[in-house]
């Protein structure tokens, strides 16, 4: 791709933003650049949350139900159309492997499809109240959204905020990581071609610690969806608290996965390597902290690190690349700080943590067998291909552990025992289980977290209530 000095897209056009600062782009798997663009200004930043201000109060907001699903499955139908460049572009732009770059394009469009169809089902409520007449609880569009998403998944994450926003009859200015701005942008022009009108999203790619002020404190922004940090989801929290902004918040997590000596140990085995090394490990619902009961300990632990062993880690352009780059080499050596903590302490490192190619930001998935509880490659969320894995006795001591936590965003539990999985299931504090699965995000329910793991949900039906405001209207008769 070439060089693309703008960084905006706001007002149905790419601007340029004087004043902005230069971002450097780097492919993590070649390590060479591959684009520079120019971050928005504060300035900026405000431009596109007044030109969204004025396509909600100038149409949008009034725009029958029917226009915004047809437009909304327009924009699927234009990503659908342009899967493999996107894909292509997220693949250079953050070391993703081709394969889900695909589908997570195609999971994108999938949300808009979905959101499109969700327009006329989203129902308020008529309520038999006492004294007689007619009231009806109407859902209403709160006006301008601010969207702040994260690198790992730029794509679906955007679109998931974005969608549902959109649909519920507000305006979106979405700020992209810094690191992954490409395909947000591109978001951006897609949706205008297909239909949306100018300013109702503006993509304002740049710095998050510039921009973050403006784009949660500005008058008129009445809500801020995050993705991210929990360092970062609180920092928001704090500033939306003196307007009273409305927040959702996705954040970390340190999800476990709990293997029973009943459930089926080989299966379980050969598919935890991707609960936790998929993208790499740089994911929020990584399966990282691994509980195993004593009888299985042996047999799992043997299965999984030979199953690691056969993960194919490299060129993330290649189908067969199960494994890629991290997104950084910055981020790799945070990482490796976790590498050598673990190599140093209590554990037995069964493979991996090291560089296993001269070039790109590598890592090989790293195995820590039985670290003590209190090391942080156990407690601390790593964001990278680290597992730890432990042995427990009884499912009271795993849980007392489990859940000891701060974070409580996904988690896996196997088992062939029905009354122990609706037993633990119940018990551990999290916002998404799956159970003889490894399965998180589903587009038609609700995905967000308990504790540290963030406050609110996306997807499903849920997440329009996130983006509307409850307006109760009694009507004497
Ligand atoms: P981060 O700082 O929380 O970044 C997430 C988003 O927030 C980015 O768009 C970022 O913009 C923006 N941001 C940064 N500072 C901000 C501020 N002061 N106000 C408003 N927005 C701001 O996360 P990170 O630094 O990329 O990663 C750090 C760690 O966070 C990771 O190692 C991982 O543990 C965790 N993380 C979790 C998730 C998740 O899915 N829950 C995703 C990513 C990271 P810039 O890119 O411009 O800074
Ligand atoms: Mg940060």
């Amino acid at each position: 791709m070439n060089s693309h000095p703008e960084s905006v897209f706001i007002n149905g056009k790419f601007h340029a933003s004087p004043g902005g600062v230069v971002m450097e782009l780097v492919n993590p798997a070649t390590e060479k650049k591959f684009l520079e663009i120019r971050g928005a200004s504060v300035s900026t930043a405000i431009e596109a949350i007044e030109g969204a201000h004025r396509a909600f109060e100038g149409g949008w907001r009034d725009l029958s139900p029917g226009k915004r699903t047809e437009i909304l499955f327009n924009v699927a139908a234009k990503i659908r159309e342009k899967k493999e460049l996107l894909a292509a572009l997220e693949t250079e732009n953050i070391g993703k492997p081709i394969a889900d770059a695909r589908d997570e394009i195609g999971l994108g469009a999938k949300i808009f499809e979905y959101y499109a169809g969700a327009v006329t089902r989203f129902f308020g409520q008529t309520i038999p109240v006492s004294k007689g007449g007619l009231d009806i609880a109407l859902r209403q569009p709160m006006g301008v959204v601010t969207a702040i998403v994260p690198w790992n998944f730029p794509f679906p994450i955007a679109c998931w905020k974005v969608a549902p926003a959109l649909a519920a009859g507000n305006c979106v200015v979405l700020k992209p990581a810094s690191l992954s701005p490409v395909t947000a942008l591109m978001l951006g022009q897609l949706a205008v071609e297909a239909g949306l009108p100018p300013g109702v999203l503006q993509v304002v790619a740049g710095s998050g610690s510039e921009l973050g002020d403006a784009l949660v404190t500005h008058p008129l922004i009445r809500k801020i969806s995050f993705t991210g940090s929990t360092e970062i989801g609180s920092r928001i929290m704090a500033l939306a608290a003196p307007g009273l902004k409305r927040i959702s918040l996705e954040l970390g997590g340190k999800s476990p996965n709990i293997i029973f000596a009943d459930a089926n140990v080989m299966e379980a085995a050969q598919t935890s390597p991707m609960s936790v090394f998929a993208n790499a490990g740089q994911d929020c619902c990584a399966r990282s902290r691994v509980f195993v009961e004593r009888a299985a300990y042996k047999k799992f632990v043997e299965a999984f690190v030979e199953a690691t062993k056969l993960l194919r880690v490299g060129d993330p352009e290649s189908d067969e690349t199960q494994v890629g780059p991290l997104v950084s080499a910055k981020h790799r050596q945070t990482v490796e700080h976790f590498v050598q903590g673990a190599r140093k302490g209590s554990g037995k490192v069964a493979c991996g943590g090291d560089r296993p190619y001269l070039n790109g930001a590598y890592l090989s998935p790293m195995v820590v067998l039985e670290p003590s509880v209190e090391e942080p490659v156990w407690k601390e969320e790593v964001f990278g291909p680290v597992v730890c894995i432990r042995p427990f006795d009884t499912e009271e001591e795993m849980l007392r552990e489990v859940n000891s936590s701060p974070y409580g965003l996904s988690g896996s539990i196997w088992t062939n025992d029905v009354k122990r999985a609706l037993r633990v299931s119940r018990a551990v504090e999290s916002g998404v289980l799956s159970v003889n699965s490894h399965s998180s995000v589903h587009v038609e329910a609700p995905f967000g977290g308990f504790k540290m793991s963030g406050i609110g949900r996306d997807l499903g039906m849920q997440a329009l209530e996130g983006y509307s405001e409850l307006k109760n209207i009694y009507f004497g008769t």
